[in-house]
């Protein structure tokens, strides 16, 4: 996704692309084809309802030119409601078709194992990056910057948690500033023993990857970001004793300890959003949502983002890029993509387009220009730079990653609609500056 983006946009600013791609020669646990592009599990680059946060994302790519979303996708759509839903096999044979033809981009079926320090580079390997590329990865940016395997816990719109029962407090009074880190929703025996149940009987994703645990029937996790369904599998305490435990907390509505607790922690470089701490999942969306709603004082959340554990290669980017994707330490490197620490077919196309464009303006020795921050585009490279490192998950576009607005409409559409034309209206500005 990010590649094909990337090489098309350096060959429209007049440079010459090589694109590597490995398959058909080494494959990956996941792609089935050697066409480029290919969608690897759904075929839905999400919706296009005017006003949401990932309709802004491909919006502002449409107005950007970009070749995936704005040319092939609308050519290979196929009818899915108010979802930019594409035909993958049409998709995939468009894109490869489109950049084989292309005179300024050659296409190399080889793995890439090393950089060539005189060359800038894009690297767009994905969640899948072969383990030769990873080690060369490593190498560079020190390889405890390099992270394999994503536990991603669900984050819940701030406005949508119920105050009157989760309550402010760190565990024993303990807090770093002297002010609560944490929501609390607590739970009584009844009420963890029917979550339990619940969370027991869901129905969860089958893991993506078998070829991780050949000759297995279960997927072997790490066991520090194991999912709580397989925490509760374990013992009906399990999870009493782990993420839900409720030492050092008093409910302020019963003076007591709660039997056990979820704690919400508010995302630093997210405004108005709360993750629930070690909740990592992998049940499906629709029964996370169900599931989740359970806990007291979320029973009317709005799920930012859901839980999910898999596969996926991916640098520290706060640690190591700066908002033009650029390596720090090695500016004529540029990451792109799911490695780069965003997630989803679309961010991966927005960061590729980024790349793209600064790698060709290097080339030609002019300035590396950045994405304005009020754009979701902008946003993203701001996301991957600049979050908290210590604490770094991979993220889709979502619109508590755009600055607030200063005087915010009180009603959420209205609130929407001005986030998306303050975006647009900078980046038409961003262009007419630099066109
Ligand atoms: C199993 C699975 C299911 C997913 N499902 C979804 C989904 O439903 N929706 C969604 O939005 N996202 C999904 N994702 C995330 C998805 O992978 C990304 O959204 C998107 O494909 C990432 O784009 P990318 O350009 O970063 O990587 P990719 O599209 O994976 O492209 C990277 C390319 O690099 C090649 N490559 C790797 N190493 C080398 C090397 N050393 N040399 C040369 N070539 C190399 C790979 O063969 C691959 O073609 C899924 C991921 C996985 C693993």
């Amino acid at each position: 996704m990010a590649g094909c983006e990337a090489a098309w946009r350096v060959a429209r600013a007049g440079g010459r692309a090589v694109l590597y791609e490995m398959r058909p020669v080494r494959a990956t646990p996941a792609h089935k084809t050697a066409e480029l592009a290919e969608l690897v599990c759904s075929n839905s680059l999400k919706s296009e309802q005017e006003n949401g946060a990932p309709w802004l994302l491909k919006e502002e790519l449409r107005r950007l030119g970009s070749l995936l979303i704005g040319q092939i996708a609308p050519r290979t759509r196929v009818p899915a409601g108010h979802a930019l839903t594409v035909d993958r096999d049409l998709f995939a044979a468009e894109v490869t078709r489109v950049l084989e033809a292309d005179r300024a981009i050659e296409i190399r079926r080889e793995e890439v194992t090393a950089l060539d320090p005189e060359n800038i580079w894009i690297i767009a390997s994905g969640p899948l990056t072969s383990d030769a590329l990873a080690a060369e990865i490593g190498r560079l940016t020190g390889s405890q910057r390099l992270f394999f395997y994503d536990s991603i816990s669900p984050i819940v719109d701030a406005e949508s948690i119920d105050t009157s029962i989760a309550f402010a407090a760190s565990r024993y009074g303990k807090s770093l500033d002297g002010t609560n880190d944490y929501l609390n929703c607590p739970f009584d025996k009844a009420e963890y023993e029917t979550f339990l149940d619940a969370l027991l009987a869901a129905d969860s994703v089958p893991a993506h990857i078998p070829e991780d645990n050949p000759g297995e029937d279960r997927v072997n996790y790490f066991e520090a970001c194991l999912p709580i369904e397989e925490i509760a599998r374990r013992g009906r305490d399990t999870l009493r004793f782990g993420p839900m435990k409720p030492m050092g907390l008093t409910d302020p509505r019963t003076g007591r300890r709660p039997y056990a607790v979820v704690q919400l922690r508010s995302e630093n470089a997210r405004a108005g959003s709360f993750n629930l701490v070690g909740f990592q999942n992998h049940m499906r969306f629709g029964e996370q949502q169900r599931v989740l709603r359970m806990i007291p004082g979320l029973q009317n959340a709005e799920f930012l983002r859901y839980g999910q554990v898999h596969r996926n290669t991916y640098i520290n980017g706060p640690a190591l890029l700066t908002p033009a994707l650029q390596l720090r330490a090695r500016p004529q490197i540029f990451f792109a993509g799911q490695i780069s620490g965003v997630e989803g077919y679309v961010e991966s196309i927005a960061t590729g387009l980024a790349a793209g464009l600064g790698a060709a303006a290097l080339a030609a020795g002019e300035p590396v220009r950045m994405f304005p921050r009020e754009t979701a585009i902008g946003s993203l490279c701001a996301y991957v730079s600049g979050a908290d490192p210590a604490n770094y998950q991979p993220a889709n576009i979502t619109f508590d990653l755009l600055p607030k607005l200063e005087n915010p409409p009180r009603d959420r559409k209205l609130r929407h609609a001005e986030v998306c034309r303050r975006a647009l209206a900078a980046l038409e500005q961003h262009l007419y500056s630099h066109a």
